[in-house]
């Protein structure tokens, strides 16, 4: 039987962070991807990491502090995310972000996104990210990439310990051997209607963006060793897509964390619009015929970000994706809403916003902690129709702050950990920007570390 130190199941960021950490501790590693290419959702995403202390951060003036960082991650999450896993993310987030660095990963912009009480949210581009670590994995003797190899069931020996993997390639059935242990690093489950239809039936309505891959494979394979779940219930959609939106063309807007409202059919606001965008995104869902607009002017339009996946909003202008007209009134003709409604519900923002105090939903800022609203008065103005997208999972199996996977009794089953989206309990009910593809690549490192029983030395 071959056998290997390490097996990693998934070749994303959490998978290629674990497998380039083993392989330069000199371990032998196997990395079984199911699918032709590396990458999963990491590459379909929008690229935010979330650190704080950055060499960045420092250069845009930027105040943040680990209390700042820990302390919107779990206000984002409704207090009720697992603190050792939050704590693990602030100690080891700066290291890794270096890390990160050392392995040629390219940081490129710094902005606050949601949850972000000021602009720490670092852009990478995933593809780059991916094939920085995948030239790493290249020089690594000992580690072995498998793609069109999908990992099936994990087994376990006579003491308990998971210590093999089936797996199939070529359509043929294999066993490998994993004296160290086994590193679940599969994904979340956005493209797979069955679990999505079984834990969330209220999101059926929404657009599918997600690694084609990503049907909770590793999941299904832990449940099968007793793995407890975590965070299921906050499953939930991102606002901020055009209805028109999909894995190849992803028409994305977050023009509310510049400014922007949202309004429903019938013109009205429902919203506080600085909140979390997965919240928005339970809002948008509720309102008639599940149908909502972003409506800005041009003192917002002027705060986009060229090239930016969220805040490029001249690019959805290039793709006829945008209403722009000079008044307030051909908006409202343009998205078929009462003129008067929409009038109405403009100005008693506007209003409110002068004042400092939104009088329906007490806006006070952009996102978060971080930002002022401005009026919606200077012509010209911009409607783009938005919708919920459901993209990642952010739910899954209980891990402890090393990424040992718990069973039902908060037990760790011997030789099985897991990383990234896989995973549940870090972001409680809500999520923090950044903090997904953060987390792969704090945790899968951390896990391999544990696997190989090293440990790792935090360079503040
Ligand atoms: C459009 C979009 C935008 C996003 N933007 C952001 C953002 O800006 N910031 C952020 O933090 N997060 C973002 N996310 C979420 C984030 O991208 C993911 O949570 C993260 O990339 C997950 O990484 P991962 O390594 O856990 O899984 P993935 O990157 O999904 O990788 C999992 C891999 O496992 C493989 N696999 C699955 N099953 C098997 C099997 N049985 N055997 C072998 N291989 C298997 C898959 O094919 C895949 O390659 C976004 C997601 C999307 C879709």
């Amino acid at each position: 039987m071959e056998s290997y130190d390490l097996v990693i199941i998934g070749g994303g960021l959490a998978g290629m962070c674990a497998a380039v950490e083993a392989g330069e501790q000199g371990a032998s590693v196997l990395l079984l991807e199911k699918r032709d290419e590396l990458g999963g959702s990491t590459v379909l995403s929008s690229g935010y990491m979330a650190f704080s202390g950055t060499d960045m951060q420092e250069r845009a003036g930027v105040d943040d502090s680990l209390e700042l960082l820990r302390n919107d991650i779990i206000d984002v999450g409704g207090r009720i995310s697992n603190k050792d896993l939050i704590e693990t993310y602030v100690q080891n987030q700066l290291e890794t972000y270096k890390w990160l660095i050392d392995h040629g990963i390219e940081f490129r912009t710094l902005h606050a996104v949601s949850g972000h009480s000021v602009p720490r949210g670092h852009t990478i581009d995933p593809h780059q990210a991916i094939q920085s670590l995948y030239k790493r994995v290249k020089k690594l003797s000992k580690v072995t990439i498998l793609f069109n190899s999908p990992a099936k069931r994990l087994l376990k020996n006579d003491e308990g310990k998971i210590n093999r993997v089936i797996y199939e390639e070529a359509g043929e059935s294999h066993t490998v051997f994993a004296s160290l242990g086994v590193i679940l690093a599969s994904g979340g489950f956005a493209k797979s209607v069955e679990l999505l239809k079984l834990f969330a039936p209220q999101l059926d309505s929404t657009i599918r963006i997600g690694g084609e891959g990503n049907l909770g494979d590793g999941l299904k394979m832990a449940w099968e060793h007793g793995a407890w779940v975590l965070d299921l219930p906050y499953l939930s959609g991102t606002y901020g897509f055009h209805p028109s939106a999909n894995s190849a063309v992803k028409s994305q807007g977050l023009a509310f964390y510049k400014g922007a409202i949202m309004v429903n059919q019938l013109g009205k606001r429902f919203v506080n619009e600085s909140i979390s965008y997965k919240q928005l995104g339970n809002a948008a869902l509720q309102q008639p015929e599940g149908v909502s607009y972003q409506i800005w002017d041009q003192t917002v339009m002027e705060k986009a970000v060229q090239d930016d996946p969220l805040y490029d909003f001249e690019l959805l202008k290039r793709r006829r994706l945008l209403y722009q007209v000079e008044t307030l009134d051909e908006l409202a003709e343009c998205i078929d809403v009462p003129i008067d409604v929409l009038s109405e519900t403009i100005s008693r923002y506007n209003e409110g916003i002068k004042k400092g105090s939104d009088p329906d939903f007490n806006r006070k800022t952009l996102t978060h902690n971080y930002g002022i609203p401005t009026p919606i008065e200077r012509a010209p103005f911009y409607a783009f129709e938005s919708t919920v997208a459901m993209l990642a999972t952010y739910a899954g199996v209980a891990v402890n702050s090393l990424g040992q996977i718990l069973n039902s009794y908060g037990e760790t089953i011997p030789g099985l950990y897991a990383a990234g989206e896989i995973t549940g309990g870090f972001h409680g009910s809500g999520y923090m920007t950044g903090t997904s593809l953060g987390k792969c690549a704090v945790f899968g490192r951390l896990a391999a570390l544990d696997a190989l029983k090293k440990e790792k030395e935090i360079s503040k």
